[in-house]
């Protein structure tokens, strides 16, 4: 089953008060299974949710890019790294690369990436729910509940568990 991800985002966002509340107690208590909790949350999450049916997060955030993204994607383009860089990257304010525009350039119509299994390390990694010491990923996590159905609802059987201890 596929849920309405435009209703799981609305959701989210109006829950935002109370996942911040959340995640200000994670923060001061950082739980010792918090990284196994998240990681089966995510996995239910990603169970229920077709990413191919959203793409938000590769229509709307830029994901940070590389050195190593770049020399394997030169390679699976056949495009020098200096030329890739030219076409598709430019240096943020921060002193990465990310893309230049937005929505990515390989995004296809159908949310496929053409450069799937060459995609930068922080597109694979998205929306960061299973990482390790998770605890650290509270801020960005609050961010992404914005743009990712999948982080609205995994946040939200995150408060309904500790609302039941
Ligand atoms: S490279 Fe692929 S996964 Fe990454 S933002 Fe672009 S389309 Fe999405
Ligand atoms: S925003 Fe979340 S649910 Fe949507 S495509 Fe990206 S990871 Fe998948």
């Amino acid at each position: 089953m596929n849920p309405d991800l435009h209703q799981l985002l609305e959701d989210g966002i109006r829950r935002l008060p109370e996942i911040r509340k959340l995640f200000m107690q994670l923060k001061k208590r950082k739980p010792a299974d918090l990284d196994m909790i998240m990681a089966d949350l995510h996995d239910q999450a990603f169970r229920q949710i077709d990413c191919l049916l959203c793409g938000n997060c590769c229509r709307s955030l830029g994901p940070r890019i590389t050195d190593r993204d770049i020399a394997r994607l030169s390679i699976a383009l056949r495009q020098r790294p200096s030329q890739l860089t030219d076409n598709h990257f430019r240096i943020d304010e921060e002193g990465d690369y990310v893309f230049r525009s937005m929505p990515c350039p390989f995004l296809g119509d159908d949310n496929y990436c053409a450069v799937y299994s060459d995609r930068p390390q922080a597109c694979a990694t998205y929306p960061h729910t299973d990482r390790r010491r998770f605890v650290q990923l509270l801020d960005i996590t609050l961010l992404n509940v914005r743009t990712c159905p999948a982080v609205a609802l995994i946040t939200k059987k995150l408060v309904q568990h500790y609302s039941q201890l």
